[in-house]
This record gives C-alpha cells, sequence and structure tokens, in this order.
C-alpha cells in the first residue's frame, strides 16, 4: 500500500460515502469494517424469511436537490427505489386524542396542526422561515465549525442575508421560540415537540438548539420529505460500495482496526489491523478518514500518539449520547389496522418516546401477508453495562415484554400472533457496530454543541478527519453523508482541488 493511500476507517453510510467520494477523485483508497457486512446503524440482518432494518428505517434526502440524491447523482450510481412516506409519521400522544399525521403536502400538514394545535401558527410560520434560510444554507455546502481560513471562506460563501438574521436565534432552543411567539402554554404542543425532536436531536425541545430543531420539524414535507426503501435499508450501503468498488477502491471486511499511530514529525500514519484470522496486517496512509464515534479515538490511538491531553480530556468531555433498545418482530398483516402507518410514534410514561416502523406489503422485508414491525427506544448506556450474562438476560426478558405489552395495546395483538420476536440492547448495538457502550445518534443538538459550536472533523493530528453522527450536521444517513462530503472537501482543499457537487433543485 503506498504512504500516499488514504484509509477509511468504518463502512456505515458516513465512512462508505467518504471512501466512495474519495475514490471517485482518484486516490487510492482503502475502507477498512470490521463487521462482515457493511452499514453499521443503517444495516440490516436476516431471521428467516424476515429482514430487519438495524437502526435507521427511515430515509431523509432521496428527493431531486437532498443530499443522498446529489451524492448518488454524482457517484453516477442509480437512485435507489423508494416511495415517499405521507404521512411521514403517525404520532400519538398517548392521551387518547388520535393520531397527529405528518403530512408530506405542507398545507395539509398546515391544516392538522392547526386542528391539532390552535393558535400555534406563529410558531410554526417562525420555524417555516428558519427552515428555509437554512436549507438555503446547507445547500451552499458551508464548512462547520470553522477551524481555518478555507473553512471561513466556504462559511462566508455559503451565508445569505437572511442567515444572518436567523444567525441572532443561534443560542435559543426550540423552547425559547415557543416562549417568543406566545405558544409555551400549550402542554399538548410541548409534548409532541419534545417527542419528536427526541428522535431527531437526542434532546426535547428545553434542549434542542432552535436553528436545528425547525428544520427537523419539517422535515417530512415537500419539497424535502421522510422515504420508504424498497428492499431493505442495506440497499444505500450496496450502491455505495459498487461505487467505491468500481472507482478501484479496496475493501477489507471483517477487518478491525486496533492501533492509529503517527510518529513525531512523520507525514504518514501507521494503522494496526486484525483480520478475520486474527493476523496484524499494518497499512500506511497520508490520510484518515475516521467515522467511527470519536470517544473511538482515545482507545485506537495511544496516549502519545500525537493528541493532545487537551483534545483528549475534550473528548472525554464529550455529552454521553444515548444507547437504543430495539425490538424486531413480524406479524400477520391481518392482524394490523387496515391504512396502517407506516411509521407511528407513541408516547409512553415509562420509555418516553417509541418509535415504531412497520414494512409495507411487497416491500421484500417479510413474505406476502406478513409483517415486520421494528419498535425503538432510547436508554442510558449505563442501565445496560456491567451486568452479569444472567441479570443482563432477565433484564432483556422483561424489557422486551414492556415493549412488546405496548404493541399489542397499540395494535390490539395477543402474544401468539408474534411470529417473531427479539430485542437488541446497547450490548447488541456495541456488538454489531463497535460503538463505545452502544452509544448511537451522536451528540445530541444542544445550542452549545450543534452546528458552529460541536466537534470539528478537524482533528488536531494533520491527515486526521471525522466524519459520522457526532459531527455537523449530525445524526441520520443524510447527515452524516453530508459530513463525509464536507470532510472529502476539506481533503481535497488541502490538495489544491475543489469538489463541487451540483445541487438540483
Ligand atoms: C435505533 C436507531 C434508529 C435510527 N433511525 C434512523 C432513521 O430512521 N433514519 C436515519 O436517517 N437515521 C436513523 N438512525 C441514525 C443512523 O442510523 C445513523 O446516524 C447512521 O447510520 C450512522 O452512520 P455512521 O456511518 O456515522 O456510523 P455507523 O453506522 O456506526 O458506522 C460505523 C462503522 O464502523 C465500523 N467500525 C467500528 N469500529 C471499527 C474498527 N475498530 N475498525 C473498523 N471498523 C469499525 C462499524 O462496524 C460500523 O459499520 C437510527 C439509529 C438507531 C441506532
Amino acid at each position: 500500500m503506498s504512504e500516499e493511500s488514504i484509509i477509511v476507517i468504518g463502512g456505515g453510510i458516513a465512512g462508505l460515502t467518504g471512501a466512495a467520494l474519495l475514490a471517485k477523485e482518484g486516490y487510492p483508497v482503502t475502507l477498512v469494517e470490521a463487521h462482515n457486512q457493511l452499514g453499521g446503524c443503517a444495516g440490516t440482518f436476516q431471521r428467516g424469511e424476515y429482514i430487519f432494518d438495524v437502526g435507521a428505517t427511515q430515509v431523509a434526502g432521496l428527493e431531486k436537490g437532498g443530499i443522498h440524491h446529489r451524492l448518488f447523482h454524482y457517484l453516477d450510481i442509480p437512485i435507489p427505489d423508494a416511495k415517499i412516506l405521507d404521512p411521514g409519521c403517525s404520532v400519538d400522544l398517548g392521551d387518547k386524542s388520535g393520531l397527529i399525521n405528518l403530512w408530506h403536502d405542507p398545507l395539509r400538514w398546515e391544516k392538522e396542526r392547526q386542528k391539532q394545535f390552535p393558535g400555534s401558527e406563529t410558531f410554526w410560520s417562525l420555524c417555516s422561515k428558519i427552515h428555509e434560510s437554512n436549507w438555503k444554507f446547507v445547500d451552499r455546502d458551508p464548512i462547520l465549525p470553522v477551524r481555518n481560513f478555507w473553512d471561513l471562506s466556504q462559511l462566508i460563501g455559503a451565508l445569505r442575508p437572511s442567515n444572518l438574521l436567523t444567525g441572532f436565534l443561534s443560542k435559543l432552543t426550540i423552547a425559547d421560540l415557543l416562549v417568543i411567539t406566545g405558544c409555551h402554554k400549550d402542554r399538548r404542543l410541548r409534548r409532541f415537540l419534545d417527542l419528536q425532536l427526541k428522535l431527531y436531536s437526542q434532546e426535547p425541545a428545553s434542549r434542542t438548539a432552535a436553528l436545528y430543531g425547525a428544520t427537523v420539524l419539517q422535515m417530512a414535507q415537500s419539497p424535502r420529505g421522510l422515504w420508504h426503501l424498497h428492499g431493505s435499508m442495506q440497499i444505500l450501503s450496496d450502491l455505495l460500495r459498487d461505487s467505491f468498488l468500481r472507482d478501484g477502491g479496496s475493501l477489507f471486511l471483517g477487518h478491525r482496526v486496533t492501533k492509529i499511530f503517527s510518529e513525531k514529525n512523520s507525514n504518514t500514519f501507521d494503522v494496526n489491523v486484525i483480520d478475520r484470522k486474527k493476523n496484524l496486517i499494518q497499512m500506511k496512509a497520508s490520510e484518515i478518514v475516521f467515522s467511527l464515534p470519536p470517544q473511538s479515538l482515545l482507545d485506537l490511538i495511544p496516549i502519545d500518539g500525537g493528541l493532545s491531553p487537551t483534545y483528549r480530556e475534550g473528548i472525554k468531555k464529550l455529552p454521553k449520547p444515548s444507547g437504543a433498545l430495539v425490538f424486531y418482530g413480524a406479524v400477520s398483516r391481518y392482524n394490523l389496522p387496515t391504512n396502517c402507518p407506516g411509521h407511528i410514534q407513541v408516547f409512553d410514561e415509562n420509555f418516553g418516546s417509541l418509535f415504531i416502523s412497520i414494512s409495507m406489503e411487497n416491500d421484500q422485508r417479510a413474505p406476502l401477508g406478513m409483517a415486520t414491525l421494528i419498535a425503538s427506544v432510547f436508554v442510558d448506556i449505563d442501565e445496560w453495562s456491567n451486568l452479569d450474562s444472567q441479570t443482563y438476560n432477565r433484564k432483556k426478558d422483561i424489557v422486551s415484554k414492556e415493549i412488546r405489552t405496548i404493541l399489542d395495546k397499540k395494535f390490539n395483538l395477543l402474544e401468539t400472533n408474534w411470529a417473531h420476536q427479539e430485542l437488541s440492547t446497547p450490548r447488541s448495538f456495541e456488538r454489531w457496530t463497535r460503538r463505545p457502550g452502544g452509544i448511537v445518534g451522536g451528540l445530541g443538538q444542544h445550542p452549545d454543541q450543534f452546528g458552529p459550536f460541536g466537534l470539528s472533523s478537524r482533528t488536531p493530528l494533520k491527515g486526521l478527519w471525522l466524519c459520522g453522527d457526532s459531527i455537523y450536521p449530525g445524526e441520520g444517513t443524510a447527515g452524516v453523508s453530508q459530513s463525509a462530503m464536507m470532510v472529502v472537501r476539506q481533503i481535497l482543499a488541502g490538495k489544491g482541488r475543489h469538489l463541487n457537487i451540483p445541487v438540483f433543485n
């Protein structure tokens, strides 16, 4: 392997996107993935006749101009077959008031929210203005946070007068917007916002940055939207892998990076990798794109490996991300209500938010007449660490039953209706993705750490780059693709090249 080559660590959507782009630009790229399968949190697994999406079940950014569409077009790979979700999600606040449907048509959504949350239109129209201004900014590919002159030039190039106005709101939360618009007394609206924001920002309204929250609250509406992929989530990874291999990339599946180090004053990195047979392989690279959670750096780079104590301390002090419990089940479609929405978020006193995704007939996840049903909740990873196997298994059984009971109640199901059921915990996610402790979903989008105030893709080690769900703009397959594109643009800029991926609106 040439010392000029680039190693991408991690073959989830972030790593795959970065690797495919760099290979397309003609660089010798090696992608190292610990699992025998690509996709990470957006991967899939099979149980008999059923295919389950491990984590991500909905995709944003597949519409014309959306980030996946842009990148797939640029990489010259087909846009995967997908259906727009309408509603994008149906929310059950648990107050017997029926479902709140996030319709794709903005006018229909406006009528829905006027019916559901009378008197809240000032709040929504402020969110819409922020949302419009944000998208104009995002489409110009800003670099955030800014760490050098080139980053600054890209940020300034992306700014428009409307962003300067919304910039004044950068330290506010969604709860602050409720106060400003006089909607803070509407408890139903607050519960709705807390639930939805938890999904996208890991934080409730009182802790979600207004500029971030205003955008994700309108993800389901045209001209954006949420999509259901035909087949499974794995298609995203398969297509990116095809692009990467077509452009000469080298893929090492089932190979785990165990150490990254760089001698003082050296321009290259040495990377230790353990293969499937537990052999040690040593690789060299001039640049590393690191798509694992930043917390993994602490284990992979030795104390004397070039990261300053201050940087290491900063990583240690990052807010602790959540873990997830995911229930994977299968039932006969005839046991589900007719016109059952594909994605339902339910408020539950015990778990807070329960997000349910149901497969569509003929989408290849289940045989005809059957449906897969995936339900996820957020948990504190500490509740699942350091348990002996007996306690762990007992806890797993209890929680699995608790989640199933909510689903049984919601859909009038009996225990005998379940053709399959299993639960994954933070421990399972740690095994599947090697994320420390099973953390998922990035750092959260609090005003102190979103966008301009977040963790930079540049690290103190020249040539070591971060992307993935802890880096701007944050979690989700669309977010991590954007972060990977940003890093590739930065790497190319360092080599005197400019990467321009057109937006077709
Ligand atoms: C329950 C749940 C539901 C979600 N729902 C949605 C949704 O509906 N829509 C959406 O857009 N997003 C959703 N997300 C978020 C989304 O899945 C993630 O933000 C995104 O997939 C993260 O991609 P990534 O590439 O940054 O990280 P990962 O997917 O974690 O990829 C990292 C990769 O690195 C590999 N790796 C780790 N350590 C090593 C090592 N030492 N050496 C080599 N390889 C290594 C892992 O095996 C993994 O493949 C959900 C997440 C979860 C957990």
